[in-house]
């Protein structure tokens, strides 16, 4: 019997993997146990930000296993010290709290959240967002068909227009917080207005609410700023992190500014493995490696060379090319929907993440070269070929 086969009966199928087993992988370049060779611009939905094997995670993780393992947070270890202490020093906040996914992140910053917020319970999120798949997170989350067979999902959640200034009428002093993603990527890469979301800060600091930056898939230099809220040169009051923060080690983060620590005391909130000395050693290397400042100059002019590749390649079948610095959405004049048009790139040798509608994510390693980059675009360019047919 195949493994792939095997797989399908001892996995729960929560997903639809094509057949080839992935074994290893180099920069851009993952292959099988058939030795084919794939071109992955999908970096595992955005976390492996420095691309396979990179020598920084490889060379801090050989050293971190030379180490402790695990303590609990029952007692501090030097590693989660010095990347809360990097965080902090990098970022708004003042307090770290870790956790092991994004989606835990998110169910932390909601707690917070109505923790700093006395009796205020509500928190508004937007169409199109994506935060997670425990009920906390889903309840946020503007997604019909994962919401529905678990509903009665967590009360208290307010959905408002993305992007559009009627969302501002419906934060009022009920709200604990407006949770928002500063550049929307499973909802189809959308990228909001800066002056809706300074609008957004504005309106929240009229009111009293906190404002929640969920930067697990646009943070941590993917738009070619440290954070995605950069661009619009706002603060928020609590921001989570996840996927590329270990390097491809499990790994959230919960950041948390001046108007939520006073809430805060032992006993609140907790985790097992959350900030562990070995993760937690590994991130703190992929974090001085991704805030370096070559790596942030060399993520707009990729980007360009993408989007112009993009262009030439694939003229009239291309509706749109959007996002922000190496979080790019392809929107395609196809009438395939993404998941099936990502199923045809991999025919091709080409792993791309689907997002929302017609809508193909290229997600590559913020260090890619450009020739692999280019190469992706040819192989696309044969997808659509294929799939025009
Ligand atoms: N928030 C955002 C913006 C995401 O993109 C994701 C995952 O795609 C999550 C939260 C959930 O993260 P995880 O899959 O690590 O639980």
């Amino acid at each position: 019997m195949k493994l792939a086969d095997t797989a399908r009966q001892v996995l729960a199928p929560t997903y639809r993997q094509p057949d080839p087993i992935l074994t290893r992988g180099e920069g851009c370049w993952v292959w099988d146990e058939d030795d084919n060779a794939y071109l992955d611009m999908t970096t595992g939905i955005a976390v492996t930000s420095l691309g396979h094997g990179a020598p920084v995670v490889r060379e801090a993780l050989i050293e971190a296993a030379n180490g402790l393992t695990h303590t609990s947070n029952l007692y501090f270890t030097r590693p989660a010290i010095e990347l809360a202490t990097a965080l902090v020093e990098h970022s708004f906040a003042d307090r770290v709290f870790f956790c092991n996914s994004g989606t835990e992140s998110v169910e932390g910053a909601i707690k917070f959240a109505r923790l700093a917020a006395g009796d205020r319970r509500d928190i508004v999120y937007f169409d199109g967002a994506f935060h997670g798949r425990t009920f906390g997170a889903l309840a946020a989350t503007d997604r019909e068909a994962s919401r529905r067979p678990f509903e009665p999902l967590p009360g208290g959640f307010r959905r408002a227009p993305f992007d559009d200034d009627i969302a501002l009428t419906m934060i009022d002093e009920s709200v604990a917080a407006v949770m928002v993603e500063p550049l929307q990527g499973e909802g189809g890469v959308r990228v909001p207005r800066p002056e809706w979301l300074r609008a957004l800060r504005t309106r929240c600091d009229e009111v009293g609410a906190l404002l929640i930056a969920d930067e697990i898939q646009c943070g941590l230099s993917r738009t070619g700023r440290l954070w995605a809220h950069e661009h619009a040169d706002i603060q928020p009051d609590i921001m989570t992190l996840a996927k590329p923060l270990a390097g491809g080690l499990p790994m959230g983060a919960i950041l948390l500014g001046p108007r939520v620590v006073d809430a805060i005391s032992p006993g609140v909130h907790g985790s097992t493995f959350g900030g562990g000395p070995l993760v937690a050693k590994v991130a703190l290397a992929v974090f001085h490696a991704l805030r370096d400042p070559e790596l942030l100059a060399g993520v707009q002019p990729r980007a360009d060379l993408l989007r112009k590749a993009l262009l030439e390649a694939l003229g009239n079948d291309l509706i749109e090319v959007r996002g922000v610095g190496l979080l790019m959405g392809v929107a395609l004049r196809l009438d395939h929907p993404g998941r099936a048009m990502a199923r045809a790139a991999f025919e091709e040798g080409l792993l791309l993440a689907a997002a929302s509608g017609n809508v193909l994510r290229i997600l590559p390693p913020l260090n890619a070269p450009e020739a692999d980059l280019l190469e992706a675009v040819d192989r696309l360019a044969r997808t659509v070929r294929r799939l025009k047919g």
